[in-house]
């Protein structure tokens, strides 16, 4: 049986490329696209300005396929979470953050992730493997027009657009799955696909520092940095990527790619450790870092009150203590925002936080049935936070 060719996976110019194989125009690839990513058509007889022939060819040879989704959670203050199916027992999750002026969705690059910063739940449970570009444009593809179907929004360019703006900071390092990742980009960013600015688009990285300057050629999109230490000791500690890209190569691929970046800053995240990272002195080490003479880094700072889990051994910063923390950036001259829960009802996972998805003691029971993964991500999920300014 002939394989089918999944469109989903395909960038515009591979889609170029793959009409081109059945003997079409270049133009009909701008209608496929148009038809997929702006109508969220999947079935080949909708698309009914495309000849019946090419209809006919491209039914037989090839598919919109997104990934199932296993489960999807509306909190009341209007955070959607889905669980998305990727196959051999692997799951990863998208959220859709609603807000007055615009609608987040923060997707995911691989299942599991390989880096296992410490406060990260994701990052105990290891690398399952890569996405692939269908997989993550999937998830725009799917939470798209499911929201518009939710609202009887119409779908199409007329349709009020749900996702304003995306952060890939769901499961997964995104720069370790780099080409599918700079693939996904470029459809998000596409006129004839999601039409979304480079401002809207934000990569999150622990810091993969060489693909931080391809990232800067390839498709430079805003860019958020996950800290969470002000020196290499603590970092190598918390982030263990550090080892192999201390902080001051850090820096400089910041400073570097800024050159290149639709914003005039990068946001370094920084999770909020009791007694671990959020001393007055760690503050006062991250503003000589960022202000550091030719050296310094245009930056923001989101301070992210941590969501403990079990295994971490790790606690959440007191709230004054953070409060602190953030005044000393602030009277720096650095803009600082400290992020607050939501979601909580529904366990949304805030990207790098996200919680275990993987039981890997009985996948196969557990993927044929959504109560029992409810029950898995009960209470002490990571929790959803989002930005306050
Ligand atoms: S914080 Fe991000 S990079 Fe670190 S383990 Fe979690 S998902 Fe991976």
């Amino acid at each position: 049986m002939t394989q089918l060719t999944n469109l989903l996976d395909l960038d515009p110019a591979q889609l170029v490329a793959y009409c081109g194989e059945l003997g079409e125009k270049p133009f009909r690839a701008k209608q496929l696209q148009r038809w997929i990513h702006q109508f969220g058509v999947g079935d080949f007889d909708a698309m009914t300005d495309l000849a019946k022939s090419l209809r006919d060819k491209l039914s037989t040879r090839a598919m919109v396929a997104a990934p199932a989704v296993i489960s999807d959670h509306t909190s009341v203050d209007g955070t959607r979470k889905w669980l998305i199916d990727v196959g051999q027992g692997n799951a990863v999750e998208t959220v859709f953050i609603p807000e007055e002026s615009r609608g987040t969705l923060c997707v995911s690059t691989q299942a599991g992730c390989a880096v296992n910063c410490r406060f990260c739940s994701t990052g105990k449970q290891g690398f399952n493997r890569n996405l692939t570009v269908g997989e993550i444009i999937g998830q725009l593809w799917m939470a798209e027009f499911e929201l518009r179907r939710t609202k009887g929004i119409e779908p199409g360019p007329k349709g009020e657009r749900q996702i304003t703006n995306v952060v890939m900071m769901g499961m997964g390092e995104p720069l370790l799955n780099y080409e599918p990742t700079v693939t996904a980009l470029k459809l998000m960013l596409d006129d004839n696909g999601y039409g979304l600015s480079r401002r809207r688009v934000t990569l999150s990285t622990s810091g993969v520092v060489p693909m931080i300057d391809r990232l800067s050629q390839d498709c430079p999109v805003a860019l958020a940095v996950s800290l969470h230490a002000s020196n290499d000791a603590l970092r190598d500690d918390l982030v263990p990527l550090n080892k192999k890209y201390p902080l001051h190569e850090l820096m400089a691929a910041c400073k570097r790619y800024l050159e290149f970046a639709p914003r005039d800053f990068i946001t370094f995240e920084y999770c909020m450790l009791d007694g671990v990272n959020d001393s007055d002195a760690n503050a006062m080490e991250l503003v000589a870092m960022v202000q550091n003479g030719a050296e310094s880094v245009s930056c923001k700072f989101n301070l992210i009150p941590f969501n403990p889990f079990p295994e971490s051994g790790l606690l959440r910063s007191k709230t004054p203590r953070i409060k602190a923390f953030a005044k000393i950036l602030i009277d720096a001259g650095i803009v600082t925002t400290i992020r607050k829960t939501r979601g909580d009802d529904i366990d949304a996972a805030c990207g790098q936080l996200a919680g275990e998805v993987q039981d890997r003691t009985r996948v196969h029971e557990r993927m044929r049935s959504v109560a029992e993964y409810q029950q898995k991500f009960g209470k002490n999920f990571g929790r959803l936070v989002e930005v306050t300014e």
